[in-house]
C-alpha cells in the first residue's frame, strides 16, 4: 500500500480508546471534560475515536482492578479467581455485568488504554492476566495494542507511607494516621451502600461490607482495625514498594513485543520555560495540595523501609568510592542514602516520585527512550515493545487529568497522544495487511 491510495481506502474506524481512573477515580467523562476534541484533532479524514469510560474499584488492589475492567469490556459476572479469593477471604464472584462494553474484545479486535495515576498499573496488571491467560485459553496478551499512562505509581510512592502505612510492617498502618481515617471512611460507605449514590460506589460486593452483609457491631470492629485496610488485597498495599517488588519479581510489567507504550511523567520542578506559562486561577488552587505533599515525598527517608526496596541496592544510589567502601554503609545508612540518593527519586508530582512514573522494571530491565517536552517536539514513529517516557516540568500529578482546565499543557497532551494513537492504527493496519500478503503465498 502506497501513502497515495492510503488517502483514498476507506479507512476502518479509529481503535477505540478505554479510559481507567485513578485511587479514588469516579470514572465519568464529566470531570475528564471537553478533551476528546483536542484528541480527534488530527482525524479530519475519518471518524472520531470511541471513548469508552470503565469505573473499576476506585480503592481495590489492582488485581481486582483488573478483573473488573475485564469483564465490564467483554460482559459477564466478575470471576476474581478461585485461587485469589482464598487466599485473600473474599468471595470469588463480583457484580453481573449484563452487557459488555466492547463484547468483541479479541486478538483480533484490540483496544486503547489510558490510565491514571493507579489506572495505568491496572491496565499493566490487566495485560499480565491476559499474558497468564487468566481469563481462560481465548485471552492474549495483544488485545491490548497501546497502554498510555499519566502519573502512574508503577514501582510504589513513598506517601503510602507518609500517610499511614508501617513502614517496617506493611500492610499494617498507623492508628490516628490519615490512611487509617481513610479506612474509616471506606467502612461507612461500604456499610451504607445500598442507600448511597452510584458516586460512592466502591465495588466491594465480593467482600460482604455492607448493612445487608454484616451487622453493626462487626462495622464497630472494621472501624476499629480493618481487615481491609490492612491486607494484601487493597490499593494502599498495592502502592508501597513491597508490594512493587512482588510484582517485579514475576516480571509483571515487561513489556509485551507486540503493544506501545507510553508514559506521562509529571514533576512539579520547573527547569525550563514552562514556569512562564500563564496558569489559571483554577490551576494554582488545585495544585496546592500536591505543593504542600511534595516537600515530605523529597526528603523521605527510604532507608526506614523494612524489607529494603530493591532499588536502594541496586539503582537509586549514587555510587561513589567513599560512600560504597566496606561496613560504613551499615552504621550509617540513612546519611548516606539521603545524601548520594538520584534525583528522580526525590523529584515527584505531589503524589509519585519521578522513577516510579516511567515505567514498571528498572530501566536496566526494560526497553525504554525518555524525551523531555519541549516546543519544536517531533513524535517518534511508533515502536512497540518500548516504553516512550515523556518528563513534563512544572507539573502535578491532575495536571493532564482528571479535572479538565483546558490549559496549554492539557491541550497539547491530548492533541499529541490523538497523533500518536493514529500513528499507531495505522502502523496496525499497514502491519496487518502485509500478514494477509504472507499467508496468502502459503495459501
Ligand atoms: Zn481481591
Ligand atoms: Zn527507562
Amino acid at each position: 500500500m502506497t501513502p497515495h491510495n492510503h488517502h483514498h481506502h476507506p479507512k476502518s474506524a479509529p481503535i477505540p480508546l478505554i479510559i481507567v481512573d485513578g485511587f479514588l477515580g469516579c470514572g465519568s467523562a464529566v470531570l475528564w471534560g471537553k478533551f476528546s476534541r483536542f484528541l480527534n484533532i488530527s482525524s479530519e479524514k475519518c471518524e472520531n475515536r470511541r471513548i469508552i469510560f470503565v469505573r473499576v474499584g476506585p480503592v481495590s488492589s489492582l488485581h481486582d482492578r483488573a478483573c473488573e475492567l475485564y469483564y465490564a469490556l467483554t460482559g459477564g459476572t466478575v470471576d476474581y479467581g478461585a485461587d485469589h479469593a482464598k487466599l485473600h477471604k473474599h468471595a470469588r464472584y463480583g457484580r453481573v455485568n449484563k452487557a459488555g462494553m466492547y463484547p468483541q474484545w479479541s486478538p483480533e479486535q484490540p483496544l486503547h488504554f489510558l490510565g491514571h495515576s493507579i489506572g495505568g498499573s491496572t491496565i499493566i496488571k490487566l495485560q499480565f492476566l491476559l499474558k497468564q491467560r487468566y481469563f481462560g485459553p481465548h485471552v492474549h496478551p495483544d488485545m491490548v495494542l497501546s497502554v498510555n499512562t499519566i502519573s502512574a505509581p508503577f514501582r510504589g510512592t513513598q506517601l503510602v507511607y507518609i500517610l499511614g502505612e508501617c513502614a517496617d510492617a506493611a500492610p499494617a498502618v498507623r492508628p490516628l494516621s490519615i490512611g487509617s481515617l481513610l479506612s474509616k471512611w471506606v467502612h461507612l460507605v461500604a456499610f451504607f451502600s445500598p442507600l448511597l449514590p452510584e458516586l460512592l460506589d466502591l465495588h466491594v460486593e465480593a467482600r460482604s461490607l455492607s448493612f445487608r452483609d454484616m451487622s453493626p457491631v462487626s462495622l464497630l470492629k472494621q472501624l476499629w482495625k480493618s481487615d481491609w485496610a490492612e491486607s494484601h488485597d487493597a490499593a494502599p498495599y498495592d502502592m508501597t514498594f513491597e508490594a512493587a517488588d512482588e510484582r517485579e519479581s514475576t516480571l509483571e510489567g515487561r513489556a509485551h513485543p507486540r503493544t506501545f507504550y507510553r508514559s506521562h511523567v509529571a514533576s512539579l520542578n520547573s527547569r525550563l520555560l514552562t514556569s512562564s506559562l500563564p496558569t489559571s486561577p483554577l490551576s494554582s488552587i488545585l495544585s496546592q495540595p500536591f505543593r504542600l505533599l511534595s516537600h515530605p515525598i523529597s526528603t523521605f527517608d527510604y532507608s526506614v523501609i523494612q524489607p529494603a526496596p530493591s532499588f536502594l541496592e541496586n539503582d537509586a544510589l549514587i555510587l561513589s568510592s567513599v560512600s560504597r567502601s566496606s561496613d560504613v554503609v551499615k552504621n550509617t545508612s540513612s546519611t548516606v542514602y539521603s545524601s548520594t540518593l538520584r534525583e528522580e527519586y526525590k523529584e515527584n508530582d505531589g503524589i509519585v516520585p519521578l522513577f516510579s512514573q516511567w515505567h514498571p522494571l528498572p530501566c536496566r530491565s526494560t526497553q525504554c527512550r525518555h524525551f523531555e517536552h519541549s516546543k519544536n517536539f517531533t513524535l517518534p514513529s511508533p515502536d512497540p515493545g518500548t516504553w516512550n517516557v515523556y518528563h513534563m516540568d512544572a507539573a502535578n500529578h491532575i495536571s493532564l487529568a482528571p479535572c479538565w482546565t483546558g490549559n496549554f499543557q492539557q491541550r497539547y497532551f491530548w492533541t499529541s497522544l490523538g497523533q500518536w494513537l493514529y500513528s499507531i492504527d495505522d502502523h496496525r493496519h499497514l502491519h496487518n495487511s502485509f500478514s494477509t500478503d504472507e499467508l496468502d503465498q502459503y495459501n
